[in-house]
């Protein structure tokens, strides 16, 4: 079993921006398709803010609730795009769950992740099959809780969130958007990957890789 400290999610925000930087120019080449090509720019800078806010934060005096409600605000702050208030409410909502926490069990973790999913489904107000990034974190957190259900440990409901959040992202191409900006491009929308889908493939991969 799993314990997850507030040391552990500063070291996660960290990953996930990093993982931000690298894969910027592709979602906003994602985004250029179908968007206006800030995607990568909006992630990378989230989370590049998210990261540094919580690093700031003294880990012997702080709840990991204290490091998601943190990354919520700066991630707001530093994001004008549409993808800023759908993650910071995600935040805001794995930090609920967190709360009263000193650290967090593999039952905890699957409830944040499903809590961040729903947050993004919340504000949004997407469905899945409207080619938005509901359609990667929606599956994805279906799979976690179904995971944890069958009793596996955590690394293993994060390996099939992410397995669940991948194909349901590439199943984005074939989907005609009918939330966000690319839902004025009717049908020249198929063929091609909803940015935020990609992105959220990017996070989902990396809570794999922290708690492997
Ligand atoms: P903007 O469209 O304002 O430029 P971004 O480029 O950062 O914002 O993010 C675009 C992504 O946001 C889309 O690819 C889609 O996945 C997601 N998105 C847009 N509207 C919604 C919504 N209502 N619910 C969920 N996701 C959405
Ligand atoms: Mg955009």
């Amino acid at each position: 079993m799993t314990t997850v400290t507030t040391e552990d999610l500063k070291s996660l925000f960290v990953r996930i921006a990093e993982a931000m930087a690298r894969e910027r120019d592709r979602l906003c080449e994602l985004d250029g398709v179908i968007g206006d090509a800030d995607h990568g720019i909006a992630m990378e800078l989230g989370f590049t803010a998210a990261a540094k806010a919580v690093s700031e934060l003294d880990s012997s005096t702080s709840e990991p609730t204290l490091v998601f409600n943190t990354a919520a605000k700066s991630f707001l702050n530093a994001v004008g795009a549409s993808s800023g208030p759908l993650y910071a409410t995600a935040l805001m909502r794995a930090g609920a769950v967190a709360k009263g926490k000193s650290s967090l069990s593999d039952d905890d973790m699957v409830e944040i992740f499903s809590a961040f999913a729903k947050g993004i489904q919340d504000r949004g107000k997407a469905e899945v099959g409207e080619k938005t990034m509901v359609d990667a974190w929606a599956p994805a957190a279906t799979a976690c809780r179904a995971a944890r259900d069958r009793g596996l440990l955590l690394a293993d409901c994060l390996a099939a969130a992410l397995e669940t959040g991948e194909a349901g992202a590439e199943g984005t191409k074939n989907m005609i958007a009918a939330k966000g900006r690319s839902s004025r491009l009717g049908d020249r929308a198929l063929g091609h990957i909803d940015p935020g889908a990609a992105s959220a493939v990017v996070v989902i991969a990396c809570f794999r890789d922290h708690f492997m």
